[in-house]
């Protein structure tokens, strides 16, 4: 088993996710079976329970985890659906090390981070890489070199060279340059100190990848080369991009995978086809037309918190040759929609922001704009309808008011005695019977679909006939259960709410079939 380790330093947000990412497409495109893992420093057992404010969107997988929106961005670049064990969190593995202390599993052993904890990360890492049968594990440290969280995960990637060997190992610090406009000056201290913060660690990298706003000259690559004791074609530059899609195509160039491949005595001498990688990036790069979106939404302020959705929005318009300006609007905010060409309402949890977004709804619905409506913003959506079609005054979801008298979302079944809230919700990907007269099923092309979600309401079925009358209609329902999935009215050009996440199963080369119609007749 050969592994990749790739440790981030200077500060957070660098881009660590597209650069493991990119990578694993790089090998993956070399013919070897890859796979990405995460490891998150913080003590959350997973990513579920965090605000969107703090760390961005809750990614959520086919079986039901909710992880780090990296492993978003590994899907989206490897082009396949990964699971919760993608993510392994300090939380996670402290909890199973006592679990399994008190359990008596140590034998009277005093319970230490070395060996316990440390051997725990071990083993998850390795489990993973046999369970998949995997050429080669490419492990993400999350976190910045120097914080005290990430020291277990650097320990247990330190000693994984010992025992894995030289030729199986490989590490990649990603780290910044920074810029100094004044001088126009790009300064390399900052990236040498994490080096060493590394190096006291125990950890010399392999390689570099030096994040940049500016391309630095032959003098700078040579001076961090020196300072971090690597050759200096093993120093790789990521500039800032038009697209975080084209860094394969830049590493590739700078021969990163001829690197990682001699170190790491893998043998493989098929060329890298990136050919349809390519035209996805041209077309990002050279759209035909432009078109503007907005995403209603409370999460404005952080422009991770709706990730997958502009990811998904950018797949579908490479597709059609269209430029989708994305603009996240502040459901609190005095806003103007004139002159959106759609309009998107995202998920979201608790009751502040949703009177903007029935407004919203009100306004598209009325004025024919193309809008569609995800898990909340579906659910947005019935409680519109029936407020402003139907009459039914004061109708709400009882997550926002429990003693409303049209309670047309409510909790889903099995919900009512939940008393934790990690994990609980409903989760993960399910089949969808979809109803063959409907705009879904124009889109889907198929009687049956799968999709991801996450969520603790649903529509309230009593109500299910005064709509279908009126005009909104349930065109997909859970397979099971008869719970509805998809609700769109006919007779406007695109007024489609769904209960899942489809933004989840968005591919670069594969975007969702819903997003791509919903912007084709943004377009029209
Ligand atoms: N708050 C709603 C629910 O729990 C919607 C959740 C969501 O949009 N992900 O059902």
């Amino acid at each position: 088993m050969k592994y990749i380790f790739i440790t981030g330093g200077v500060l957070s947000s660098l881009g660590k996710g597209i650069t493991s990412a990119s990578i694993g497409l790089l090998l993956k495109r070399k013919g070897l079976k890859v796979s990405i893992v995460k490891c998150d420093p913080y003590l959350n057992v997973d990513a579920g329970t965090m605000n969107p404010f703090q760390h961005g969107e809750v990614f959520v997988t086919e079986d039901g985890g909710e992880t780090d929106l990296d492993i978003g961005h590994y899907e989206r670049f490897l082009g396949e659906n990964l699971s919760k064990e993608n993510n392994i969190t300090s939380g996670q593995v402290y909890l199973s090390v006592i679990e399994k202390e008190r359990k008596g599993y140590y034998l009277g052993s005093t319970v230490q981070i070395i060996p316990h904890l440390i051997d725990e990360i071990k083993n998850r890492l390795r489990n993973f890489a046999n369970k998949n049968k995997l050429d080669v594990l490419i492990c993400e440290i999350g976190g910045t070199v120097g914080d005290i969280e990430s020291l277990p995960f650097l320990e247990a990637i330190r000693q994984m060279r010992l025992e894995e060997g030289e030729e199986n190992t490989f590490y990649i610090h990603v780290g910044m340059l920074i810029y100094l406009k004044n001088t126009d000056e790009l300064k390399t201290k900052p990236i040498q100190h994490s080096i060493q913060k590394l190096r006291e660690i125990g950890i010399q990298p392999d390689a570099i990848v030096l994040r940049t706003e500016k391309i630095p000259d032959y003098e700078t690559i040579k001076k961090v080369a020196l300072f971090s004791t690597i050759p200096i074609n093993r120093v790789f530059i990521n500039p800032d991009l038009d697209t975080v899609y084209e860094l394969p195509l830049i590493l590739n160039k700078q021969g990163i995978v001829e690197v990682i491949l001699e170190k790491l005595r893998i043998l493989k001498y098929e060329k890298i086809d990136l050919k349809n990688w390519e035209e996805f990036v041209f077309n990002i790069k050279n759209p035909k037309k432009e078109i503007k979106i907005g995403i209603i939404g409370k999460y404005v302020n952080v422009k991770d918190a709706y990730k997958s959705i502009l990811e998904a929005l950018v797949h579908a318009g490479a597709k059609l040759n269209v430029k989708v300006n994305s603009i996240l609007v502040d459901s609190e905010s005095e806003f103007n929609l004139n002159d959106f060409d759609g309009i998107i309402i995202p998920g979201g949890f608790g009751k502040r922001g949703i009177e903007g977004k029935l407004k919203a709804i009100e306004f598209c619905r009325e004025n024919n704009i193309p809008i569609l409506g995800i898990c909340l913003g579906m659910q947005l959506m019935i409680i519109e309808f029936a407020r402003n079609v139907l009459g039914l005054k004061n109708a709400n979801s009882t997550e926002f008011d429990k003693e409303t008298p049209y309670p047309v979302i409510t909790l889903l079944q099995g919900q009512e005695n939940i008393k934790y809230y990690g994990g609980t919700l409903r989760l993960g990907s399910s089949p969808i019977k979809i109803k063959k007269d409907s705009l879904a099923y124009e889109i889907y092309k198929s009687e049956i679909i799968y999709e991801r979600h996450r969520h603790r309401y649903e529509f309230n079925l009593e109500f299910k006939d005064v709509f279908e009358r009126n005009g909104l209609i349930i065109s997909g329902e859970q397979l099971e259960s008869n719970l509805a999935e998809i609700v769109e009215l006919k007779e406007n050009r695109f007024f489609i709410g769904v209960q899942f996440h489809p933004e989840f199963n968005s591919k670069a080369l594969n975007p969702s079939p819903l997003f791509l119609e919903f912007i084709k007749r943004c377009i029209k």
